[in-house]
């Protein structure tokens, strides 16, 4: 098989739209579907074909990404998309969604005869346009050189977790980084507003840290976004924050752990978007500190 593809992008938003460009820079042929199609439309000037469903999308393609939302969100568009695909495409499904999704995804392509690969992302825009993501994969080692030229495409590397992509392995670990990330967000802005409240200049509080090792070059990311108003547009939104802190918590829930620290993060999230900062970068959650809409 030669080492180009057909690839069906479903979902151009902030991160779709970055790996569907760097797939076409890549040589790849690129299918690309939006469900506002407007924000796809730019992909044609690079060489991709927009198209006007989702099975118009994948009906030859070699390889079919899912970009979307959620887990609910995948499984509405793939069953909408599915019937058109090619029997023995595979489906590289990179949303970050919950492990009963990932569980119903895989029943999806074997129903349809579609090689379903789990494979979360990590990284965000920035990593995205360069085609600088870490994929975490899992899914079966025949069949695995139709997707590495895509997954080559999109990141720095790929990491290979299990060969079955039913049990959502990769997505497991997925979950877990980004409970990690999304406690990082929750600090930050919580140290800020703490800042603000006790009147404490926030860079005495850095100049404290810096270098040691409670200093990090995420702290000092989030902070700048929200001190120099910078939270437009954004790197990964609030309301998609809030969506992973829910998996993660629903995640621990189901496997018998609790999580508070998560569960405040969601809130947090939550308290922000219904303040009007949903579709602005997550740094955001610092104003759910606050009351008024802007602190
Ligand atoms: P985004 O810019 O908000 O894109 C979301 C995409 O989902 C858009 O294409 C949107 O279409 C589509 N969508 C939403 N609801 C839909 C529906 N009901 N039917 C059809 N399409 C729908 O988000 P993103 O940041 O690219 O994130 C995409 C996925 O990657 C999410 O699962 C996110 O958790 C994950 N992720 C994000 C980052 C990050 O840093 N941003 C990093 C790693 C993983 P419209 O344009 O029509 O709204």
């Amino acid at each position: 098989m030669t080492e180009t593809r057909t690839v069906s992008v479903l979902g151009t938003g902030i991160m779709g739209s970055g790996m569907a460009r760097n797939l076409l820079k890549a040589g790849h042929t690129v299918r690309a579907w939006n469900r506002t199609r407007a924000k796809a439309e730019p992909l044609a000037a690079d060489g991709a074909r927009i198209a006007d469903s989702p099975a118009e999308a994948v009906r030859d393609a070699d390889v079919v990404l899912t970009m979307l939302y959620d887990g609910g969100t995948v499984l509405e568009v793939m069953r909408e998309a599915a019937p058109a695909a090619r029997s023995g495409a595979a489906w590289a499904q990179s949303t970050t969604a919950g492990l009963e999704s990932v569980g119903e995804m895989a029943g999806l392509a074997r129903e349809h005869g579609l090689v379903f690969y789990d494979a979360p992302v990590l990284g965000t825009r920035q990593p995205a346009e360069a085609g600088q993501l870490i994929v975490l994969a899992a899914g079966p080692a025949e069949g695995r050189d139709v997707v590495t030229p895509v997954f080559d495409a999109v990141g720095a590397r790929t990491t290979w977790i299990s060969q079955d992509s039913a049990a959502a392995a990769a997505t497991r670990l997925k979950l877990v980084t980004n409970s990690w990330v999304l406690a990082a967000t929750a600090a930050v802005g919580e140290v800020l507003a703490l800042a603000k409240a006790l009147d404490v200049d926030p860079e005495g509080f850095f100049d404290l840290v810096r270098g040691g090792p409670l200093d990090m070059g995420y702290l000092h990311a989030k902070a700048d976004l929200v001190l120099n108003d910078r939270l437009t547009p954004p790197s990964f939104a609030v309301k998609t924050a809030e969506k992973d802190a829910r998996l993660i918590t629903e995640a621990a829930e189901r496997h018998g752990v609790r999580l508070d620290v998560a569960r405040a993060a969601a809130e947090r999230f939550a308290r922000a978007a219904a303040q009007g900062h949903a579709d602005e970068d997550m740094a955001a959650a610092y104003f759910a500190s606050f009351d008024e809409k802007r602190a």
